[in-house]
């Protein structure tokens, strides 16, 4: 086949730009998945309202199968630490198959939602018990094959987890699973960075300032790695791990890292829930991205992030599913804002000027943002980069009558309806009318192995 016979041309009638609308807009997608010039005298029509696809910055695959089994009241102080307790006892028990099967139907939900990317911030790595597997990277390859039979692209960041507190206190039992030395953990990082592609980037992950005392972060930090590739931590979560570190470490979390590394556009820090405005600013300032993660941190009561000072300082946000609570960007949007008009007792809280779109705000936001924190080029159809495509169903009643002024509000705030049709991933059709391309056996094998997990 020629070059130009695998290059093909689409048309919108109106495309998103980082700028607004494009109205009458054409654009090519090369044989490897980039977006470049059209070039083919066929050109297909993609529909009226064409996106880019939002990337997903912070998952936990296995956490999906037990999303809804958390919520029966526990001790009298149920919290985030009594959650983490059934999440315990689950990740206890799942092996490389059920991983790759919950992850695959995980990623073909997120395809349908309109998500095209997912940054994987992966623990799981041992057997239960802590032996590492007989391929030490065998976790890591399950999420790999999940995300290459769904279709979507992957930022797999293994996590370095290594010790259950400030206090540098042992793993547990059941943290087992998790544990690296540091020599261990770059030996996993540097095989899985060898099988990089289109489709796949690879980064580092620090799974907390708890979990990673300050050496092994120096040291982590200096290897070649860290020089290139993504950083993601957990960072300010919780009010006691707020408080442990201060009493522990002489400084909040936010503070002691950007004391203690080099905090740049590399960098991106999840759940940067509780920041005094000193610190919301410092991030702001340091061009690295907040992961907000709004529905996992309402379900597990972990605060609100302070999204009005981040947003005058000009911060960079994106979003991510986290726990998996709910698979959807304009639930996660959606909740950004109305978590601030709760606490504030305003409307339009994202939006920084008069007659500016609170949908249109927070869409693009989340889109420059994903994109960094994942390290692929993706994020804006502009030449060059991944044909990572939502297209929008312009027959909805949802969206009657409507213009290129209140498209993206009607999107984030007129209802539940599904109004992602179609989507393309890295050039490939991968949700059609609403289907993915191989969704009923995914889902299949999704049920039988939660079936399975469940009896045990
Ligand atoms: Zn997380």
């Amino acid at each position: 086949m020629s070059d130009s016979a695998a290059h093909r041309s689409f048309k919108a009638s109106q495309l998103w730009q980082p700028g607004g609308w494009q109205a009458d807009a054409t654009l090519g997608v090369s044989a490897n998945g980039r977006l470049l010039g059209p070039a083919t005298s066929e050109i297909e029509n993609l529909g009226k309202w064409v996106l880019p696809g939002m990337p997903n910055l912070h998952s936990h695959a296995f956490q999906r199968a037990m999303a809804g089994l958390a919520e029966r009241k526990g001790r009298v102080d149920d919290s985030f630490w009594s959650w983490r307790e059934t999440m315990y006892a689950f990740a206890a028990a799942i092996d490389p198959d059920q991983l790759q099967a919950i992850a695959a139907q995980l990623y073909v939900e997120m395809l349908k939602a309109g998500y095209t990317q997912v940054c994987e911030f992966h623990y799981l790595h041992h057997q239960p018990g802590g032996t590492p597997y007989a391929q030490p990277e065998a976790m890591s390859l399950a999420l790999i094959e999940a995300a290459r039979e769904a279709g979507i692209a992957l930022t797999l960041l293994p996590v370095l987890y290594m010790s259950g507190g400030f206090d540098g206190r042992a793993l547990t039992a059941r943290q087992c699973r998790f544990g690296n030395d540091v020599d261990g953990y770059l030996r996993l990082l540097e095989s899985l960075r060898q099988l990089e592609g289109d489709n796949l980037r690879v980064g580092i992950a620090l799974h907390s300032l708890r979990a990673v005392p300050e050496e092994a972060l120096r040291r982590v930090l200096a290897s070649d790695a860290a020089k290139a590739c993504p950083i993601h931590i957990h960072i300010a979560e919780q009010v006691g791990e707020v408080q442990d570190c201060l009493a522990i470490r002489g400084a909040r979390p936010v503070e002691w890292l950007f004391d203690h590394a080099q905090v740049d556009a590399r960098w991106c820090l999840v759940h940067a829930t509780h920041l005094t405005e000193a610190e919301a600013e410092r991030l702001a300032h340091s061009g690295a991205v907040a992961g907000l993660c709004p529905t996992t941190e309402a379900n597990l009561g972990d605060g609100l992030f302070p999204l009005v000072d981040y947003l005058d300082a000009h911060g960079t946000l994106g979003i991510g599913s986290d726990s998996h609570i709910s698979i959807s960007p304009v639930e996660e949007l959606r909740w950004l804002e109305y978590g601030q008009r709760l606490t504030t007792g305003h409307r339009n809280v994202a939006a920084r000027g008069q007659g500016i779109s609170v949908g249109e705000t927070l869409w693009r936001a989340a889109l420059k943002g994903g994109a960094q924190a994942s390290g692929l080029p993706i994020g804006e159809l502009r030449d060059g980069a991944r044909a990572d495509l939502i297209v929008l169903d312009e027959t909805s009643p949802l969206l009657a009558a409507r213009d290129t002024r209140s498209m993206m509000d009607s999107f984030l705030f007129a209802g539940n309806t599904p109004l992602v049709r179609d989507v393309m991933c890295g050039g490939e059709w991968v949700v059609r009318e609403f289907r993915h391309r191989d969704e009923e056996r995914i889902a299949a094998r999704y049920r039988a192995s939660v079936e399975r997990l469940a009896l045990r």
